[in-house]
Order: C-alpha cells, then sequence, then structure tokens
C-alpha cells in the first residue's frame, strides 16, 4: 500500500521538501506520498507517535522542532547528537531513530559546487539549529577554523564550547567585530534566518575587507536573491545559495528511509521549478 513520508514544522507552507521528494517517488517509482503537516510545539511528540502507529517510514523536521526530534527518539546516530538536534525521524520497528543530514548536505553541497572544506578557515554567521549541524560537519570534512558570530553572544559561546569540548577548533567572535574576521577566512556563511524575507538587510555590513576569491554562502533558499549574496556578488566574490544543502539532505534522508540516495537531480529540478528559478 502507499506509504506515507511527513515534514513536521511551524510553518511548513513555505516548504520545497513535498515538490522535492514527490517528484523523487514519481521518478523511481516509489509508491509513496510526502505530506507537510503544521505542528505545534506541544503536539509534536503525539504527532511523530501518531505517524509511526500509522506505519509512516519517516519524517523530516524543521523550525522549531529539530531538538525536539532529538529527545523523541530512541537512538540518533553520533552526528545527530553532535548537532544536537535532528532532522530526519525513522521508524523501524516499532522504533524511533533520529539523523541529521543537515550538516552532510552543506558539506556535500559545497563539494558538488567545487568547494573543498579541508584546510578552510569559515566565518558562521548565527549559533541556531542550522548552524550547530554546519559547524560539525564543517569540522568533520577537515576545516582548520570556524569562526562563528551571533547576535546573541551566548549563543555563539555554548557552540563554541560544545565543540570545544569534542577537541574542536571553534572561535566565538563578537557580533560588531564580525567584518574584522573576513580577513582571515576563506568563506562566510549565513544562518542566521536574516534574509528570509526579501526586504531583509544583510547580516554582514559590508564585503570591503574580504580576499578574492571568498566564498560566501547564505543557507537561505528563497525565490528572492537575499542581501548578503547580491552583495557578495557585487563584490565579485563566488555566491551560492542553500538550494543545495536543501536537495543534497533530502537524498541523504532516503539513506535513513531506504537505505539509498535520493536521485539528487530529480530532487534538485523539482525543486527549481518549485521556486520558479532556472535551473544551476
Ligand atoms: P534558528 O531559529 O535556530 O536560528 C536563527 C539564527 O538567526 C540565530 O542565530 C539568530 O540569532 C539569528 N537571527 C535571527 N534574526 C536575526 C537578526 N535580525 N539579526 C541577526 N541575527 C538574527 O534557525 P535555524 O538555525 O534552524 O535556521 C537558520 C537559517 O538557515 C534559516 O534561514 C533557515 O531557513 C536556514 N536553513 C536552511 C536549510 C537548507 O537546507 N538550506 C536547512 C536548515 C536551515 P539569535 O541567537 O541572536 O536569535
Amino acid at each position: 500500500c502507499t506509504r506515507l513520508c511527513a515534514l513536521l514544522g511551524a510553518p511548513v507552507a513555505h516548504s520545497g521538501s513535498p515538490a522535492m521528494h514527490n517528484a523523487a517517488f514519481a521518478a523511481t517509482g516509489r509508491d509513496a506520498r510526502y505530506l507537510a503537516f503544521h505542528v505545534e510545539a506541544a503536539d509534536f511528540a503525539t504527532a511523530v507517535r501518531g505517524l509511526a502507529a500509522l506505519g509512516a517510514i519517516g519524517a523530516n523536521v524543521t523550525v522549531p522542532h529539530k531538538e525536539r526530534a532529538l529527545a523523541v527518539a530512541a537512538t540518533a546516530t553520533a552526528r545527530a547528537q553532535r548537532a544536537g538536534a535532528a532532522n530526519v525521524l525513522s521508524f523501524r520497528d516499532g522504533r524511533i531513530l533520529a539523523d541529521n543530514t543537515d550538516g552532510e548536505g552543506f558539506v556535500r553541497a559545497l563539494q558538488e559546487a567545487g568547494h573543498e572544506l579541508a584546510g578552510r578557515a569559515l566565518l558562521l554567521l548565527g549559533a541556531g539549529g542550522a548552524a550547530r549541524a554546519v559547524v560539525t560537519a564543517c569540522l568533520d570534512a577537515g576545516a582548520r577554523v570556524v569562526y562563528v558570530a551571533n547576535r546573541s553572544p551566548d549563543r555563539a559561546a555554548e557552540l563554541a564550547r560544545a565543540c570545544d569540548a569534542q577537541g574542536r577548533r571553534v572561535i566565538p567572535v563578537a557580533w560588531q567585530d564580525r567584518e574584522r574576521c573576513l580577513a582571515e577566512v576563506d568563506a562566510v556563511v549565513n544562518a542566521t534566518s536574516l534574509g528570509l524575507k526579501p526586504d531583509d538587510p544583510s547580516p554582514l555590513a559590508g564585503w570591503s575587507s574580504a580576499r578574492p576569491g571568498t566564498l560566501a554562502v547564505d543557507l537561505i533558499y528563497a525565490r528572492h536573491e537575499t542581501a548578503f549574496l547580491a552583495q557578495a556578488r557585487g563584490h565579485g566574490l563566488s555566491v551560492l545559495d542553500g538550494r543545495g544543502m536543501l536537495v543534497w539532505q533530502a537524498a541523504l534522508s532516503w539513506q535513513c528511509w531506504f537505505g539509498e540516495m535520493g536521485p539528487v537531480d530529480v530532487m534538485a529540478d523539482a525543486l527549481d521549478r518549485f521556486l520558479g528559478k532556472e535551473s544551476v
């Protein structure tokens, strides 16, 4: 019978995930459907158990439930534990398993675009759930150092402390000093939610001290180009938006659910159609 995969979050209406997964199910002949559900925090655990009881294959989890997803699972992969959050749940033999494919999705998207992380220095703007997954995956991929600047300094310090405890090189930077790091790094990553709205300002005031060849990556994927990427492009820098990361975390979710990667090209085309973008 037709199997179910779900997206749980609040909000979910803007998500490109149903378009990607349903296109991939159709292309691979899997009898499955992917549906997005708006779930409030108080209902999250009940919704997850309900999906498990219905025999669903699994779920993706998005803002603001990724930490809850880790808590509700019986077991979690090492990378989900390190990230302190899960974006994938699998229901297997009555058990709930948690994983986090956001970080590896980010790394694979960079690799696909020809950017290796080994030996590189990064400036990460933001210290929320996505930032945490990205920083651990970048360090796993060999990044030399990651500077983290966050509007609320406690969260950047906490992220650095958590990584320190694992023997990793993460350096918190005061939010007002973030531009000063530009000359030190090979890539700058926007992991804040600043840019989700088309008229949001850039989280970086200026790029004048960036080295030529610096890469600007925005985790945001949207119909509009963010001010962050538009300004980086204006300075002649290489830019990458969040589409690749979204596609790769989705393809990696299939590994959790079906034991094989999802079809990346099909998912990327479906996402571009959903966003009304030309394929890249
Ligand atoms: P969180 O809510 O956990 O974190 C939000 C972050 O944005 C915090 O660091 C917060 O800082 C910062 N922030 C919010 N508003 C401002 C502001 N006005 N000025 C400066 N900083 C601000 O969200 P996530 O970490 O889950 O997501 C972050 C972004 O990454 C989102 O835009 C999301 O869409 C994107 N994302 C993309 C994915 C992809 O596959 N492409 C996957 C996951 C996320 P503070 O701590 O001070 O509040």
